[in-house]
């Protein structure tokens, strides 16, 4: 699975905060998501950060 980040993030950071090696927050201050396909261990917790945006900015596919 990829994830990416949409125009929708507010830069709250939490995703970065719950699973850092896919999420990171740029100079811009807004989050990013690695461009890896994310699986086995790392896969929940970047579903976890996923359902806990705020604002639903975070698309997976
Ligand atoms: S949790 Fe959502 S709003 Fe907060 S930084 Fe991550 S993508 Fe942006």
């Amino acid at each position: 699975m990829k994830f990416f980040v949409n125009s929708g993030c507010i830069g709250c950071g939490l995703c970065a905060g719950a699973c850092p090696e896919v999420f990171e927050m740029t100079d811009e201050g807004l989050a990013k998501a690695i461009e890896d396909e994310v699986d086995g261990a790392l896969l929940e917790s970047a579903l976890d950060a996923q359902s806990g945006c705020p604002v639903s900015a975070i698309e997976a596919q």
